[in-house]
């Protein structure tokens, strides 16, 4: 929208008369690391006409309105406005409030993005998004008072920005804030599951890989059509938070351990080689040294080959927040060492048991790179092109992945 009114993009962002930034707000290292963004822009390049948009933007805009050098702060509601917003004249920008532009985001009922058209940073592995926001109320999370009630891209145009990715990338990876509510808005009657053959009947996509997915979404429908296509990526990342039940249920989550773990224990058994990996949060308000033992064992005796570990974060606003028992910060960094060194053990069993396999993987832009379908990176006995699927015989491990063997 920008280039259409004739403004350029600049790589230098030195010289740049305008910089955007999309801002994350999920947690307090993110919102830390955008007001660092917004005075290192300002000070490398004062002139710079500053714009700040997305979620921390639709979270605290006067913070960041009042920062030195920002002219517009645009929420998630006003993002497609941008392009005319900074083509006003600067006389019909007033300082602060009259810079802001936040409206009620639950009042947003259309899927809005950005067409995708290349795999920006990626490189070769293009991100789709295909569905935005979350009707969930997770007492810990801020994202659905940012991002709005769910909705979807209809289908008829994920199929088309698939069929034009596909053109020139092997690999699509379909996201969402909660993806797998894709298509449940009040009257859809196809699920993701059903999207997904959609695509593999019409579009000529190599490889689909799922970002991360609610484990009650993964029905046995969606796990029984990754079994069976070689186009869908052996991937399975289902957001766990705890295994604890009495925290699970403290933070409104929607299942109980033992719905997750049987989820789990059918994508394993239907998928034995899958990545299987989930997103786990430690040190909730009020989560004891029982608590959290008790979720250590049960992921202890899941077959996950990776996690991400977050050490919970205050969100003002979120019902979290007000919750007495906060834990403190030693010992939420000490539970969030303990799951790293238990993914590390999950991760590297997995990696030696591919060794001597034949795996099938995507070239990355980074020469001699490529990234296996279940998820794992191996280094190549000789580089390749990039953005190609290729097959390759796992001969050894690195320190974090794997290597190909030498012929
Ligand atoms: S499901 Fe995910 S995005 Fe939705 S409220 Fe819970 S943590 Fe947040």
């Amino acid at each position: 929208m920008l280039s259409a009114k004739g403004l350029e993009a600049c790589d230098d962002r030195a010289a740049a008369e305008l910089v955007v930034l999309n801002t994350c707000t999920v947690t307090a290292e993110a919102d830390n690391d955008v007001r660092q963004t917004i005075r290192r822009v300002h000070r490398e390049n004062p002139a710079a006409r500053i714009l700040v948009t997305g979620c921390y933007a639709q979270r605290a805009p006067e913070e960041l309105a009042a920062m030195p050098g920002v002219e517009l702060v645009v929420g998630n509601s006003h993002k497609n406005r941008i392009a005319d917003l900074v083509m006003l004249p600067a006389s019909d920008l007033t300082p602060y409030h009259g810079n802001i532009h936040v409206g009620d985001i639950f009042a947003q009922r259309d899927f809005l993005s950005a067409p995708v058209e290349d795999a920006a940073g990626d490189r070769t592995r293009p991100n789709l998004k295909i569905q935005d926001g979350c009707n969930n109320r997770c007492s810990f999370c801020i994202i659905p008072f940012v991002r709005g009630r769910s909705r979807s891209a209809p289908a008829g145009q994920v199929v088309e920005q698939v069929r034009g990715l596909a053109r020139r990338y092997r690999e699509v990876v379909l996201s969402g804030i909660n993806l797998g509510r894709w298509g449940r808005e009040p009257g859809g009657t196809m699920r993701l599951a059903g999207l997904i053959r959609q695509l593999l009947a019409e579009t000529e996509v190599e490889r689909l890989r799922l970002s991360s997915v609610e484990p009650m979404d993964f029905s046995d429908d969606l796990l029984e059509l990754m079994a069976a296509s070689p186009r869908i990526a052996g991937h399975v990342h289902a957001p766990l938070q705890s295994g604890c039940d009495r925290t699970l249920r403290r933070m409104h989550r929607k299942y109980r351990p033992r719905h997750y773990a049987d989820r789990i224990r059918k994508a394993r058994s239907l998928m034995p080689d899958a990545a299987i990996g989930a997103d786990v949060m430690v040190g909730f308000p009020g989560e004891t040294a029982g608590d959290f033992e008790e979720s250590r064992a049960f992921i202890e005796a899941l077959p996950f080959t990776y996690l991400h570990v977050f050490t919970y974060s205050e969100r003002p606003g979120t019902p979290a927040a007000e919750h007495p028992g906060s834990v403190p910060m030693p010992v939420r960094k000490e539970r969030n060492r303990v799951l790293r060194e238990l993914a590390a053990a999950g991760n590297l069993e997995f990696r030696r048991r591919m060794v001597g396999r034949m795996l099938s993987a995507v070239t990355l832009h980074d020469p001699g790179i490529a990234l296996t379908e279940n998820y794992l990176k191996v280094e190549l006995a000789a580089c390749r092109e990039p953005n190609r699927i290729v097959n390759l015989q796992v001969g050894s491990l690195t320190p974090g992945g794997l290597r190909e063997s030498v012929q």
